[in-house]
């Protein structure tokens, strides 16, 4: 019997390429459910997984922000069950706090946080009622340290951490386990999709001038970051794979190289000076300290 897996922002990225390597299965382990906001954008997934998902894939519209889309999702399901929940669908948000609208921050909220538990939510039952299942949610290591003009972001992914720590605590009594997959910068339509101040752009003229260079030396750092040190969605994928693929899987799985030496002040020093030294000094180097 297959796997049922359903994914969420398969339209690109790290949904999309998650949603063809499992239903491109040689074994068809998998039947995917492909699930994205706008099915006009189901052309690139359709491509990329050419003729290989005879009978392993579906795509379905699905909004995480709209109840009614998810259950509507859900009844499409034919097997009547999600073995593998894959929460994957975000957004992001980038500039100084003050010019940030409150439905630009109400959006991103709805969307990383409350898309990510409304949709766990409408699985939930059926997986307790079965005592199985296997829940996924794309971390980021903003939900695990701050991040400067991220306030938000990172808030929205904190947020998750705690959700997803606090439901393993419970789903551990019903057999279903709840994986983070941690990623640092990777390579997807994110950095085009999120919603960024620009330099130059008319919001950032309220901002100091010494908020706007630690702003243009943060956009330096992180094109440089995306630039030299990006994963591509393959390596995330195999990430998820070793998740999902584990007999016992782990609350976490961190997908770079990036994160240990950026967490480890945040444990070993809690009172938190040392991280925000550490990180200022990577981001805004020169000027700092
Ligand atoms: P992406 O922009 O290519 O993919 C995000 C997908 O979510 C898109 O297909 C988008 O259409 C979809 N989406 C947005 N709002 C939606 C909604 N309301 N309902 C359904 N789908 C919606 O970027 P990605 O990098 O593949 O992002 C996937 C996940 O990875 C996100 O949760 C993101 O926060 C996380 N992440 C990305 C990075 C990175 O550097 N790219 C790093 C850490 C974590």
């Amino acid at each position: 019997e297959k796997k049922v897996v359903l994914i969420t922002g398969c339209s690109s990225g790290i949904g999309l390429s998650l949603a063809v390597r499992l239903a491109s299965e040689p074994s068809k382990t998998f039947k995917v459910y492909a699930t994205m906001r706008n099915l006009a954008k189901k052309e690139r997934l359709l491509e990329c997984v050419k003729d290989l998902h005879q009978g392993t894939l579906e795509i379905l519209q699905m909004d995480v922000t709209d109840r009614q889309s998810i259950m509507q999702a859900k009844d499409m399901i034919v097997e009547k069950r999600v073995d593998i929940l894959v929460c994957n669908a975000g957004v992001g948000l980038v500039g100084p706090l003050e010019v940030q609208h409150l439905d630009s921050m109400r959006h991103i909220l709805e969307v990383n946080l409350l898309g990510t538990i409304q949709t766990i939510q409408a699985f939930l039952s059926e997986m307790k009622a079965r005592r199985q299942g296997h829940i996924l949610v794309t971390g980021s290591t903003g939900g695990l340290h701050g991040l400067p003009f991220n306030d938000m972001y990172c808030a929205s992914k904190f947020a998750i951490e705690g959700a997803c720590e606090s439901l393993a605590v419970l789903l551990q009594h019903f057999n279903i386990h709840v994986s983070l997959i941690e990623c640092g910068p990777v390579n997807t339509d994110f950095l085009v999709n999120l919603q960024k101040a620009e330099l130059g752009d008319p919001s950032l003229q309220q901002v100091d001038t010494q908020t706007l260079s630690l702003y243009e030396k943060y956009l330096q750092h992180c094109s440089s970051v995306f630039q030299n040190a990006a994963q591509d969605t393959e390596d995330i994928v195999k990430v998820f794979l070793t998740a999902i693929q584990s007999s016992s899987p782990a609350l976490r799985y961190f997908t770079g190289s990036v994160v240990p030496p950026l967490t480890d002040p945040k444990l070993t020093q809690p009172d938190g000076l040392q991280y925000i030294r550490a990180m200022s000094k990577i981001i805004f180097s020169s000027e700092e300290q």
